[in-house]
């Protein structure tokens, strides 16, 4: 059947056997040839969903109109046109225009930032072409691609699966249905509900236990989600808590405004004899000062910021909030192997009950020998030899040889047996051969081992396990030693164990059993018990060299780091030690912990800084046990297993290399290198973000607080008003898109991570930051009714001194700008006074805007602005220093008297 008809229309695959799948889908067992899947992928496109439809970019212009404030000033022009005013009322149309499609285009930005990194993390999955395995882009597959899944992946397509063992997927995005549903390979009648279909691996479900291989039977649309809805997208939304507080906040202030402003309409008219049309101008000035409109848009953009310099960091954020979270983040909860270690593991030495044998050599390259512990040549050892063989066996690793480099394919621990394998003179795909594997037990770090079923060229069935050794010796009831098999010598084996593990090495067991012929199936119930036990393997697997400086970074930031592990409580301790977790790491068992309660636990957790052979439903009880002690917690997670824990945390990390599809999604954060620093460096972007935040915030209130103080003061002393409203439309709109932009850019502080992590309720506004709107807020406000007098009595027009009062305001906010750069030093540096090209660039915007305004006739139309003399913006310059001295003492003054301030409470 040609590869046209597989896309007429839905068939019910889960009707067919397997055998009748395969042919009509023209595959097999060694899945497509590479050129018959690129055919494919030409006439059935990519596997992909139609992207989800877009808000058209018209709606969401027109959305930036959607705001009281701007009702409120788009009213107020109307009425200023209709009673004469039209200039004005243009001018505010033109302001409110400008602002939208700055909101706009910043919007889009920070739509596109997140867009990238998205598909920095896109799904893989794993086929078999030509007779090998590959990864590749889930987009890639195509109808007849043979896939391999296991516990923990997403599902890529609609699969008909071909083998299945001990699979269960979880269906709820099709079926609604939250308990797995089992998988196999059976047939079920054509009728068969959705739920229903058990050889049927549906597409966008995850797989929560076991294995299998499957065909793919359709692709993108035209799988069971994509006909039910094609808009299942991820679609991130531009919003986080911080922001929704904002965005609340802007419209309680808007209503707040407005209701002033109708007050002092009243007392204007009423008790101050203003025209009532200079009097609605006047108020419509006050509104338009107090509310920030600009401010959401510049945070969204210092949130977009933070999300893509942590994604140069490779921290790939997944949702929006983490980014406000991680800066907050008091404890780090890390998996060890391979996030704190390297994860490229060496076999250090074997140890059977006939004696110990050592190995040179560093990597995965075969070569180096064995040897006695003395040094001198290695003992034949039968027993040792036996191990070897199951530890070639019981493993799914491959090595592969490029440039002279050797890697792993697979599991780094069982890449290192095979070398291990081939060190000791085995050919390890001749071995494999030989010794079939009918089936197998994979890993899991619930059961902590693996077993495989072989058929032994004696002619008889062989079980080889390895696992964690306290696990393995469990399974056994006697050892292999030299001459013949005798009686486990627990202690003798403890202490080997310990030994190694005391030196940092991950220790493994091995075993070995018999099965009668006929079994072509292993179970839990055969290796049990029964066993023979081989012997244990010590692996070392150094610390990673950034982790170190990541976990010295942690500590100095008050960040407390734990690491919980699968592995052997001496083992982790000695890693622990060697990264100086804490200055004594104190260390809890699995066992131990699940005799505690939830109470004891969390009395107990601050003070233990490792957790052994501890499973994923541990790391739940701690995240829960830290969180319960008031703590942000960071949980990093790869297994299926872990997605509770990564869910449950306030920052859950995944592994992008080894980690499932499953703990991504559950995921707020991907690591793209699994490198604990990662971890540690989004948390000092995430700082840096929410600083960043607070000096935009900072420096954007006080021009508001100011104007609004002004127009108030005027008011209630029946003064001139030192700005009209579109004179104070212009300082908003010219500010917000330079100077407000550039601190969403600032670089981190020196010392961010030299600080406590912020507390959890600590509000965004701190006493320190509104002690200092209302400070600034005042100084404005003096220098603003300082210049208008003296310009007045220097005589100036009115439109002249309200144009020296425009420049005064932008150019104090220039020099505050400096100020708040800093928030927890001085600015008065070489650095801070040079600031950064982004600062410098507004800057020389503002000041050519400012220029234009002052000295433009088309300026002089718009706004009522006059030229003002070259003296007097010389005085408007060293007002605006003396302001920055100002501000530079208090914030010196700030700290001595407390030096927390600046950042908590
Ligand atoms: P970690 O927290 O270090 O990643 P794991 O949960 O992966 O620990 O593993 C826990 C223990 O299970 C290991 O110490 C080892 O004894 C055993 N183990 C790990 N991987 C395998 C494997 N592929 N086969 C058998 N046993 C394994
Ligand atoms: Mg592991």
């Amino acid at each position: 059947m040609s590869a046209v008809d597989i896309q007429s229309g839905p068939q019910a695959w889960h009707a067919r056997t397997k055998e009748e799948t395969c042919a009509v889908l023209a595959t097999g067992l060694d899945g497509l040839g590479h050129d018959e899947a690129g055919r494919r992928l030409g006439t059935h496109g990519p596997n992909q969903l139609p992207a989800t439809a877009r808000t058209h970019p018209v709606l969401r212009f027109l959305a930036q109109f959607n705001n009281a404030l701007i009702y409120f000033l788009l009213s107020a022009a109307i009425a200023a046109m209709l009673l004469g005013h039209v200039i004005d009322g243009v001018v505010i149309v033109i302001v409110v225009v400008v602002n939208a499609v700055v909101g706009f285009i910043q919007e889009g930005k920070a739509e596109r930032a997140l867009d990238a990194i998205r598909d920095m993390i896109a799904p893989h999955t794993v086929v078999v072409r030509e007779g090998e395995r590959h990864t590749v882009d889930a987009r890639e597959i195509v109808p007849g691609d043979l896939v391999v899944l296991e516990a923990g992946d997403k599902v890529p397509a609609d699969i008909r699966l071909i083998r299945a063992r001990g699979l269960t997927a979880d269906e709820a995005i099709l079926t609604g249905e939250s308990v797995p549903a089992e998988k196999r390979e059976e047939t079920v009648p054509a009728d068969t509900a959705l739920g229903d279909r058990l050889p049927i691996l549906h597409s966008g479900t995850l797989i929560t236990t076991g294995q299998g291989h499957g065909v793919v039977v359709a692709t993108g649309s035209r799988t069971e989600i994509g006909r039910i809805s094609n808009l299942i997208g991820n679609v991130q939304t531009l919003t986080t808590p911080l922001l929704r507080q904002i965005n609340e906040f802007g419209r309680l202030f808007t209503w707040f405004a407005i209701g002033t402003a109708a007050i002092l309409f009243v007392f204007a008219v009423l008790a101050r004899n203003y025209d009532w049309l200079d009097a609605l101008m006047v108020v419509v000035a006050l509104a338009v000062g107090v509310v920030p409109e600009g401010l959401p848009a510049v945070i969204t953009i210092t949130l977009a910021i933070g999300v893509r310099r942590m994604a140069a960091r490779n921290a790939v954020v997944r949702r929006l909030p983490a980014v406000e979270t991680l800066g907050a983040t008091s404890v780090i909860c890390s998996d060890k192997t391979g996030t704190l270690t390297k994860n490229e593991m060496t076999v250090r030495h074997v140890v059977t009950a006939g004696g110990v044998t050592e190995l040179a050599g560093a990597g995965y390259a075969p070569e180096g020998r064995l040897a006695a512990p003395d040094g001198g040549t290695a003992r034949p050892d039968a027993v040792r030899d036996t191990l070897i063989r199951a530890a070639l066996l019981c493993n799914d690793a491959r090595l592969i040889e490029r440039d002279g480099q050797w890697a792993v394919l697979g599991d780094p621990m069982e890449g290192a047996l095979v070398t291990l394998a081939a060190k000791a003179g085995l050919h390890p795909e001749t071995e494999r051969e030989i010794w079939g594997r009918l089936d197998e037990i994979p890993f899991d770090a619930q059961h902590r081992f693996m077993a495989t079923l072989h058929d032994d060229p004696d002619g008889t069935r062989r079980i080889f396990v390895k696992g964690a050794p306290e696990r393995v010796l469990a399974m056994c009831t006697n050892q292999a030693g030299e001459k013949a098999t005798g009686a486990i010598d627990p202690a003798y084996w403890r202490q080997r164990i310990d030994a190694a593990a005391a030196e940092g090495e991950r220790v493994l067991g091995f075993a070995v059993g018999t099965a009668p012929k006929d079994v072509a199936r292993l179970t839990f119930a055969m290796v049990e018990t029964g066993l023979t036990f081989l012997g244990v393997a010590g692996f070392i697997d150094p610390p990673r060299e950034e982790a170190i400086a990541a976990v010295a970074e942690c500590r100095s930031a008050g960040i407390a780091v734990k690491m919980i592990t699968g592995d052997h409580n001496g083992t982790a301790v000695a890693i622990a030690r060697k990264l100086a977790i804490a200055d004594d790491p104190k260390a809890l068992e699995g066992s131990a912990l699940d005799a505690m309660t939830d109470e004891e636990l969390r009395r107990t957790v601050e003070e233990i800084s490792v957790f052994a052979r501890a499973t994923p439903e541990h790391k739940l009880r701690i995240v829960r046990a830290l969180q319960a002690n008031g703590h942000i917690v960071a949980m990093t997670g790869d297994g299926v297993n872990d997605a509770p824990a990564v869910k449950q945390a306030d920052v859950g990390v995944a592994m992008g290399r080894k980690g499932t599809e499953a703990a991504k999604e559950a995921a707020q954060m991907v690591l793209l290198d699994d490198n604990f620093a990662s971890i540690v460096a989004a948390v000092h972007e995430g700082r840096t973000v929410y600083d960043n935040i607070r000096k935009v915030i900072g420096w954007t209130l006080p021009t508001n607080g100011g104007e609004v103080l002004c127009v108030i003061f005027a008011i209630l002393l029946g003064l001139t008003l030192p700005m009209t409203p579109v004179q104070i439309l212009w300082i908003n709109m010219i500010l917000t898109v330079t100077l407000g932009l550039v601190l969403a850019f600032e670089p981190s502080e020196p010392g961010v991570m030299r600080r406590p992590p912020r507390r959890r309720d600590a509000p965004i506004l701190s006493r320190f930051l509104v002690w200092r709107i209302a400070f600034v807020s005042l100084i404005f406000m003096l220098g603003v009714f300082g210049i208008f007098e003296y310009a007045l009595r220097r005589g100036y027009s009115e439109d002249g001194a309200r144009t020296m009062v425009v420049n005064m305001l932008v150019v104090m906010e220039i020099f505050y700008l400096f100020n708040v750069r800093y928030l927890h030093r001085t600015s008065f540096s070489l650095i801070g006074a040079m600031g950064t090209p982004a600062v410098l660039a507004a800057i020389a915007v503002v000041v050519a805007a400012q220029l234009l305004f002052t000295f433009a006739p088309f300026m002089h139309a718009l706004f009522d602005s006059a030229p003002v003399a070259l003296p007097d913006g010389l005085l408007i310059l060293a007002v605006g220093l003396v302001t920055m001295v100002v501000l530079e003492l208090e914030k010196t003054l700030m700290r001595k008297v407390s030096p927390a301030a600046s950042w908590n409470a």
